[in-house]
């Protein structure tokens, strides 16, 4: 009778001599490694430096040695960011760098408002009008004055092998502060941002981020966002909602000579944001 080698089975208790095809660790870590390279040249040419970091230990270096080199940083600022939830940063900073101004203008409450309102209820905003008018326009005021800091640190909606940071914003405090404002711009990203050119870039945007965007809204800090056409149909129409915050879209394409040192690009090899 044929044994099992000459019939050329494979025993189960083989299996495991085999390749684990299961474990795609240094296939992620190949390709991270040289979009990273095509990455760095893109950007520096266009005098954006940009880092990479494995975890929130490396990203909180760089951000540490960049500060000590610039000892006239003294008010730093945030923008919302899940990237920066993810990475623990506005605990890392507050708490760092509590000898200097620090400030997070968007801060959430626990129940997911704007920390301006205190802790309220779950829910829609229920403070009387005044009062809510009043915050608010202390909230406002604390975002223009946040786009006057010596370093913003923010997220990006996606970056391009080609050397480009795009973005989305209602408001536009994020967008704006990449392109004049703040001395010094940290942006960081995860790498699932990365795309190809500007093309695969928007539509990373349209259709994956903004749509995610707003159900996040929707759902933690109870915004209508919900009944975007996007959040509806799983993609973007190119609306002019009244609720949409596609109302600005920003393309940073490089510094001037005279911004050399102003822009700075974490790229984290990890999934972050969306
Ligand atoms: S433009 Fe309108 S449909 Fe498109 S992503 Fe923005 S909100 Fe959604």
């Amino acid at each position: 009778m044929e044994s099992v080698e000459e019939k050329g089975e494979i025993l189960v208790k083989d299996v495991n001599m085999y390749v684990d095809e299961t474990n795609l660790e240094n296939e992620f870590e190949s390709l991270f490694l040289s979009q990273f390279a095509l990455l760095k040249k893109s950007f520096e040419s266009r005098r954006i430096s940009v880092y990479s970091a494995n975890n929130k230990e490396e990203v909180y270096k760089i951000i540490d040695d960049f500060i000590e080199k610039r000892s006239y940083i003294k008010k730093i600022s945030f923008s919302d960011g899940v990237t920066l939830y993810q990475l623990g940063l506005f605990d890392y900073m507050l708490d760092k760098y509590k000898n200097l101004n620090v400030l997070w203008p968007l801060r959430r409450s626990k129940s997911g408002h704007y920390y301006i309102y205190g802790e309220r209820p779950k829910g829609r905003m229920s403070l009387p009008y005044d009062e809510y008018k009043e915050k608010f326009n202390l909230w406002y005021e604390n975002i223009r004055d946040a786009h006057c800091s010596d370093l913003t640190i923010i997220g990006a909606n996606a970056i391009t092998l080609r050397g480009e940071i795009v973005s989305v914003d209602g408001l536009g405090n994020r967008v704006s502060s990449m392109i004049f404002g703040p001395k010094h711009v940290i942006v960081i990203v995860g790498k699932n941002k990365i795309t190809t050119d500007l093309d695969a870039a928007l539509n990373r945007v349209h259709n994956y981020a903004a749509p995610l965007t707003y159900i996040r809204h929707a759902n933690k800090h109870y915004t209508k966002h919900e009944n975007l056409p996007c959040v509806k149909l799983g993609r973007c129409v190119n609306c002019s909602n009244l609720e949409s915050a596609c109302m600005n879209t920003v393309i940073v394409r490089g510094q001037i000579h005279h911004h050399a040192d102003r822009i700075h690009l974490i790229v984290v090899n990890k999934e972050l944001g969306f």
